[in-house]
């Protein structure tokens, strides 16, 4: 049994209900055994041993109070993966699926993403099993201020940095801020994706998603091509989807589907962003809603039909875990798809995202292509650390340079592993090299 086995035989024994953590483990191993085979110094320091084991798992009580005056609890989590290269940074997801090992797979994934973005901030990832939706403003700012109540003894400027991610978007993010300032006394940096007028950043709400556009927009630009005229199937309707929707737009190419929990839109047209933002983000509704805007857009229940039955030329799945499997892998195929970019965290199958590259399409990971926004974050934590607010215009620059490099890194690092195109390996073996040279430079630690 060579090292990598010998590390996923002993992840799989110790977290065998851990399958989503385990899924993006296994994906990163099998990419590291051409690094880890060329040296034994890893194998020496029991670097992977230490890689697939967080720093610290805090785990704690989120009690509140709901409208009615019932006592409700939720359960909190943080995990601190690893901190070779800077404070741990990753978003905090509110969501009834929320569970230990869904925070641990994208804490971990967080690592190698943060260490491509080329700034210096670590791996972590929290949440809860609370879900924001149907709940009062009343009711989140309750919940929101009990989990910070506790989250607070262990974050801070220079040690983890939340963000936001499902379910916890500006309003979540004001109401934590608020409750980390009142507890510590402290108008600090402590969370990214802030309100513009108390140390958010401009941009920070877009770039996610159009960092994703702007990484796909390289590779085309790799092969003499451009948005101009292709047709985008996305899925998701909440941050990243709308705003790689508003890119793609800009960029010449039409979106014709957006799809929510219950069910999917696909408009030939090509989606109305303004009736989405209205829908989504104004009235918090149903993606169903969108017909009452537009007679000639099709809404299909998700029971009814899957959303990439949609022929396209590029897909990005915006939404939310292993919501692309190999069935729709082939259906894709089927139809022309030669471009799958994720902005989502592990929306794709391990097992559909092989399909795709061996089948002639150009797979971008996540930790890759949805690295904007971890990006963007740590832009807002050099601001907030010379206090000064930088230019939409800066930061969007700035944002698609860190996309276009991240792009040519994974492109050169698959390259030189002789796995031309296969920018999962480039992805992982680039993200890992540098989180690696620190954890050496720092000792068993
Ligand atoms: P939002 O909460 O803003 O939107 C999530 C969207 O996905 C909603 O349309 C939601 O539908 C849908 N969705 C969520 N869970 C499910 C599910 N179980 N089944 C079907 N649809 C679902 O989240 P974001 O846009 O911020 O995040 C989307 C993805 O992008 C996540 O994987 C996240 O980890 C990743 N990501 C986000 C970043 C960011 O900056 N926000 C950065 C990097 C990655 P509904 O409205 O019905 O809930």
């Amino acid at each position: 049994m060579d090292y990598v086995d010998k590390i996923i035989a002993d992840a799989e024994k110790k977290n065998a209900d851990q399958p989503e953590f385990l899924q993006a483990a296994k994906e990163v191993l099998e990419s590291l055994r051409v690094v880890v085979g060329r040296d034994s110094v890893y194998e020496e320091v029991g670097l992977l041993e230490r890689l697939v084991e967080p720093e610290r798992i805090i785990q704690f009580r989120v009690p509140w109070v709901d409208d009615s005056g019932k006592v409700q609890v939720n359960r909190g989590y943080r995990v601190q993966f690893n901190s070779a290269i800077g404070p741990y940074k990753g978003g905090l997801r509110f969501h009834p699926s929320v569970n230990l090992g869904i925070i641990k797979f994208l804490g971990f994934e967080q690592i190698f993403k943060n260490s491509l973005t080329g700034l210096p901030i670590g791996g972590g990832k929290g949440g809860s099993d609370f879900d924001p939706k149907g709940k009062t403003d009343a009711e989140v700012m309750r919940f929101c201020q009990s989990f910070m109540t506790e989250l607070y003894r262990h974050v801070g400027p220079n040690t983890d940095v939340p963000a936001g991610d499902i379910g916890v978007g500006g309003r979540e993010i004001g109401f934590l801020f608020g409750q980390y300032k009142r507890l510590t006394n402290a108008f600090e940096g402590v969370l990214t994706g802030k309100g513009l007028t108390w140390g958010g950043s401009l941009a920070r709400t877009e770039a996610t998603g159009y960092g994703l556009v702007y990484m796909i927009e390289e590779y085309l630009k790799s092969i003499g091509a451009a948005f101009e005229g292709r047709e985008v199937a996305i899925s998701g309707s909440g941050n990243v989807a709308i705003f790689a929707t508003q890119k793609v737009q800009q960029l010449g190419g039409t979106v014709v589907t957006m799809t929510d929990s219950n069910g999917f839109i696909y408009h030939k047209a090509g989606i109305d962003l303004d009736a989405i933002k209205e829908i989504k983000l104004i009235n918090r509704g149903r993606l169903s809603e969108y017909t009452k805007f537009h007679a000639d857009a099709v809404y299909t229940d998700v029971a009814d039909g899957k959303v990439w039955n949609t022929p396209c030329d590029v897909a990005l799945p915006c939404a939310t875990q292993n919501e692309l499997d190999l069935a729709d892998a082939k259906t894709l195929v089927a139809s022309g798809c030669k471009i799958v970019g994720e902005g989502a965290n592990m929306p794709t199958t391990l097992e559909a995202s092989i399909y795709l590259q061996q089948n002639g399409v150009a797979f971008f990971p996540g930790k890759a292509a949805n690295a904007g926004g971890v990006g963007t974050s740590a832009l807002e934590m050099s601001q907030n650390s010379e206090r000064l607010s930088w230019s939409f215009e800066e930061v969007d620059a700035m944002l698609r340079r860190i996309m276009v490099d991240i792009f040519h890194n994974i492109d050169n690092t698959a390259r030189e592993y002789g796995k031309e195109g296969d920018y999962i390996l480039g992805a992982n073996i680039a993200g890992f090299k540098k989180v690696a040279h620190a954890m050496l430079d720092q000792g068993i630690i």
